[in-house]
């Protein structure tokens, strides 16, 4: 093989790499609701395929950062997890979360990357956008005072979290707060402040890999492209939960 060829060849592969789950999980998309953590056979945490096709959120997260973020990064914190955690038994991931103290950092570090990324692909959707209605709406305003003031904080919170960490909208004693935490920590953990602590319906990952291939330094760029994908009902849902 000449070094032509090879290149060709390698491009195809490369190309066939990107293509194909596209072509493999066509008919195989989950429903929002049926996302949720999975276990495989070995009774261990699962990696769910995405509920929409890697370019369902172009232009504003486009297909290669979703395609890394998903079967890269994400199936990297799954299968860290199960390494550092042997069998799930009967505990779930939000149980795991709760009493994250008790366990090893690499069980913080990448069951929080599981918890994380589970519940931000399941509150992004090609249908999203625009704004959040009933319940939801009431909440926001009622904690916010309105729907815009949330946005800024929001947005505030995701653009000043510095290094690697998420932005959140949080349910706690009945009303809606938002926060952000370090690295792949969430609300639910009992190792983050008492006061920021609870039930996460909305979430954004601020990590670079999350938007550097699209926006490289322009992170408020991204922040802003992501609220064309939200899902609101289903964050009404998780709330609803809550
Ligand atoms: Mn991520």
């Amino acid at each position: 093989m000449d070094k032509r060829t090879f290149l060709k060849t390698g491009l195809l592969g490369i190309g066939g790499m990107i293509a194909s789950p596209f072509v493999s999980r066509a008919g195989n998309f989950n429903t929002a609701s049926s996302y949720k953590s999975r276990f495989n056979e070995g009774n261990s945490f699962e990696l769910a395929p995405l509920p929409y096709a890697y370019n369902a959120l172009e232009p504003h997260i486009d297909a290669r950062t979703m395609e890394i973020h998903h079967s890269r990064h994400h199936a990297a914190y799954v299968n860290n997890l199960n390494n550092a955690l042997g069998a799930a038994g009967d505990r779930s991931l939000e149980s795991i979360m709760r009493s994250v103290s008790s366990y090893s950092t690499a069980v913080r570090n990448n069951g929080g990357g599981h918890y994380n990324h589970e519940l931000f692909w399941e509150i992004m959707s090609p249908a999203g956008g625009g704004q959040p209605s009933g319940e939801l709406l009431t909440a926001i305003n009622s904690s916010f005072g309105s729907f815009d003031k949330f946005r800024e904080l929001f947005a505030t919170a995701a653009s000043t979290r510095f290094g690697s960490g998420w932005a959140w909208l949080v349910a706690s004693g009945g009303k809606l707060m938002v926060t952000s935490t370090p690295n792949q920590d969430n609300p639910l953990m009992d190792v983050v402040p008492a006061n920021e602590r609870g039930t996460p319906v909305m979430g954004i990952d601020v990590w670079e890999h999350a938007y550097y291939l699209k926006y490289q330094n322009r992170r408020g760029d991204y922040i802003s492209a992501f609220w064309n994908v939200i899902d609101w009902n289903a964050v009404a849902a998780k709330l609803k939960k809550a």
